[in-house]
């Protein structure tokens, strides 16, 4: 994209990122730093949430776009959020990779922001092939954080903390598994050109499938194993695979949805590459052979890795209710016949885990809510 008297954009540069530049160089005169900083304070006010890098059609966006003069019709198709690619909310955007913005400033002069940061299947830099780093300040909401992530001195200790981990991380290891970020580059890469392509090869399958189908099921999966723990519910397998850090509770009630988007949203580099890697699987981007060895590594050090996508399937989730399950079961419906076909060992898996929870969990809570009843006739003789 070519914008006269304003810095070219880099390609997969987030529109923050871009305006920034602009107004921190000195030949550009139409846009201000504080244009800027009041534009990407945005990103909240009150209780309301604006996506200020992909949300292309709010007010905020079109009415800095009219003040500088830049063409909506240009700069919509250039910065949007690329199809059925799912982003971390706003304030989980801090991952990044320092080797990219080392040589930012190396070959530009000036680091900046990709928007592959900022989705939930990016967990590695495909060009590092490493982990991404966390920007662990408090300011990392603001349009200066690709200088200050550039200067953070703590990029390999950050990879596997954030702020809800902090304490805990400190005291954890993470397991340094053979060839997992090769692998996760891997899927990500099949991902991407999934993005670009009408259709792709699925390995599992042996032929070509719809590439809208592929990210369709890749999301429905990655929200699943990333879904966050609640007071009643354990959280997605990927939040307890090759980790030791304890999982952040989210003390609310939650519905399936929102504890399977917000799980997604907000989960850092390192749970999202375990769920990177299952999705690949999965879809045989990674080999039978290859999961086989990454497991019998993962056992020689006491951690587990389900065997057969049945056990996946089984371990990936819970359900609150049979609500629940038929709505979970629900989403897989709009994807194609082929792809059904391959998820059918998972999603028996699945079914299996409904009816241990029909056992445990319903029963429980159908404990709980006669015990409710209970309660609220001993609050009556309270009156
Ligand atoms: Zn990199």
């Amino acid at each position: 994209m070519k914008i006269k008297t304003l810095p070219r954009p880099h390609c997969d540069e987030t529109f923050t990122s871009w305006i920034y530049r602009c107004a921190i160089n000195p030949k550009c005169m139409n846009v201000t730093q504080g244009d800027v900083d009041s534009y990407v304070r945005q990103w909240r006010v009150g209780g309301e949430r604006i996506d200020i890098d992909f949300d292309l059609e709010a007010a905020p966006f079109v009415t800095l776009c009219t003040d500088i003069g830049l063409d909506l019709s240009c700069a919509v198709p250039f910065f949007s959020l690329p199809c059925f690619t799912l982003p971390l909310s706003y304030w989980f955007r801090y991952a990044y990779c320092p080797e990219c913005l080392d040589s930012d400033v190396q070959v530009f002069g000036f680091p900046y922001w990709r928007k592959e940061w900022c989705y939930i299947d990016c967990s590695c830099c495909l060009l590092h092939k490493r982990l991404l780093s966390i920007l662990n300040d408090e300011w990392h909401t603001d349009a200066h954080k690709p200088w200050r992530a550039f200067a953070n001195v703590n990029h390999a200790f950050d990879t596997i903390l954030d702020n809800s981990y902090r304490a805990a991380g400190r005291r954890h290891r993470e397991p340094e598994l053979l060839m997992r970020e090769q692998y996760a580059c891997r899927v990500q890469r099949f991902l991407c050109v999934a993005r670009r392509s009408k259709r792709i090869f699925l390995p599992r399958l042996g032929r070509d499938v719809n590439s809208s189908c592929v990210l369709q099921c890749s999301n429905i999966l990655l929200c699943t194993f990333l879904s966050v723990r609640t007071d009643r519910q354990v959280g997605g397998i990927a939040r307890q695979l090759l980790t030791n850090t304890p999982d952040k509770i989210y003390h609310a009630n939650l519905s399936k949805r929102s504890r399977m988007l917000i799980g997604a949203e907000e989960a850092i580099p390192y749970i999202r590459l375990s769920a990177v890697l299952l999705v690949g699987w999965i879809f045989g981007v990674l080999r039978d052979s290859e999961f086989n060895e990454m497991r019998d590594s993962a056992n020689e050090i006491f951690y587990w890795l389900p065997s057969s996508m049945r056990e996946l399937g089984r371990a990936a989730t819970s359900f609150d209710g049979i609500e629940e399950y038929l709505w979970y079961i629900n989403l897989f419906r709009s994807l194609s016949l082929d792809l059904r076909e391959v998820l059918m060992p998972f999603l028996m898996g699945v079914d299996e885990r409904c009816e241990e929870d029909k056992k445990s969990v319903f029963a429980f809570h159908g404990s709980v809510l006669s015990l409710g009843s209970r309660e609220g006739n001993r609050l009556r003789w309270f009156d």
